[in-house]
């Protein structure tokens, strides 16, 4: 069987090429080694940041995969809620962070609100009494990370010719062909997007970039009792110094002194919070970054402990009893928010190596495919 188009990997970034290959008018094939999908598309927030971008190329990026977020949710009968997303400021320093960048919107063109203690509360009632104020913004969308894959592919399948082939873990991707213990096909074009996985298929190119694993923990509570809702998702200081969004902000360096003086352990350990409540009542926390192949912390319960105490900070929870615990893995490359290699003749490996492929993975999938339709297109030509 020959396909215009193989993929390998079924979590977001494989998805969103097979949705764009397809409506280049592509015939598509997946190959997912799981069952479902099961990498770091569904170990996530489900946060679409558009919030978290710096204004720029990053910020269109966002939005223009949100804008194809919304197509596909709405072709693949998925909710996809605008949450909102709050940070909230406990300390002198985190709440000039706020105010300079809630100064700034008119600039930068994003839609923020700086808020009081009582504004805080009012806003969302689970914030713990101690929050001096913080910052709102409605640009931050929920989706439902376990189940939105698996809808997704079912209607890629369905209503948009593309074959999927699950259980198929492909041992080689070069030549035009695509191994796998179950057979062989061929593709005039292979993309690879297996997520952190760079040690099977095409190592040396991978090991020439650069790009290593980061490893988070994440934890999920029992559903809260039904009068208690976290509408928007709830971050808190030490993210101001992690996203882009905060980076040209002049009081962020007092900030970071400030962290670094009392919140050496979190730090050590990349924690920064974000809470969000799923629609089972239940919420989703995390997270810790480890940076390295193989990096695991000496202790992992104590990481827990520490995302969970950073997390009183901010949030009071009714009911702290901890349903689920999980690892996700992503690429990780300092400084830079892709990947894209051509390790062989007409094999292109992508990966975002920002942790942010649920915000930006369909325009991401959107050049790639223009890319290679382009190419295809000129080589008719010549
Ligand atoms: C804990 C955590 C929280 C995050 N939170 C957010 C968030 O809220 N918002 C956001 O924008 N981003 C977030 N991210 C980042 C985001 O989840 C990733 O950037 C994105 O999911 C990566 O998608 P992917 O398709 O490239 O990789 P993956 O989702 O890892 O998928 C790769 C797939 O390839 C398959 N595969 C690999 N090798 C092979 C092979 N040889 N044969 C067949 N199949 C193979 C794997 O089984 C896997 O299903 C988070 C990441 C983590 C880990």
């Amino acid at each position: 069987m020959t396909y215009d188009l193989a993929i390998v990997g079924g979590g977001i970034l494989g998805l969103a090429h097979a949705w764009h290959g397809a409506r280049a008018g592509l015939r598509v094939a997946v190959f997912e080694r799981g069952t479902v999908a099961s990498g770091a598309s569904v170990r996530n927030f489900g946060m679409l940041a558009i919030v978290a971008q710096r204004p720029g190329p990053e910020l269109d990026s966002a939005l223009n995969s949100l804008d194809a977020w919304r197509e596909v949710a709405a072709g693949a009968g998925l909710a996809i809620r605008q949450a909102g997303c709050l940070f909230v400021a406990r300390q002198p320093e985190e709440m000039a962070v706020l105010a300079e960048c809630a100064a700034g919107t008119k600039v930068n063109g994003q839609d923020f609100t700086l808020l009081d203690g009582a504004g805080v509360h009012d806003r969302t009632p689970g914030i713990t009494d101690a929050a001096l104020g913080g910052l709102y913004s409605p640009d931050a969308w929920k989706v439902d990370q376990r189940g939105a894959l698996a809808a997704i592919a079912a209607w890629l399948a369905r209503e948009h010719g593309v074959t999927f082939h699950f259980g198929a873990e492909v041992s080689e991707a070069a030549d035009g062909r695509i191994v796998t213990a179950s057979g062989e096909w061929r593709a005039d074009h292979i993309v690879i997007c297996g997520g952190d996985e760079f040690a099977r298929l095409h190592p040396e190119a991978w090991k020439a970039s650069g790009v290593t694993t980061c490893r988070l923990q994440m934890l999920r509570t029992v559903p809260q009792p039904a009068e208690w809702r976290l509408d928007p998702f709830v971050l808190g200081g030490l993210s101001l110094t992690r996203y882009t969004a905060f980076a040209d902000c002049d009081s962020l360096p007092a900030l970071k002194e400030y962290q670094t003086a009392h919140q050496a352990d979190a730090l050590a350990h990349g924690i920064h919070i974000i809470a969000a409540q799923e629609t089972d009542g239940s919420v989703t926390l995390g997270d810790s970054h480890h940076y390295g192949a193989g990096a695991v912390p000496d202790d992992p319960a104590k990481v827990d402990d520490l995302i969970l105490s950073a997390l009183n900070r901010v949030v009071s929870l009714p009911d702290r009893q901890i349903a689920d615990r999980w690892v996700g893995n992503y690429a990780h490359l300092s400084g830079q928010s892709l990947l894209r290699l051509v390790p062989a003749s007409g094999v292109t490996a992508v990966t975002v190596t920002n942790g942010q492929g649920m915000t930006h993975g369909f325009q991401v999938a959107e050049r790639t495919i223009q890319e290679l339709t382009g190419a295809q297109a000129q080589s008719c030509v010549s």
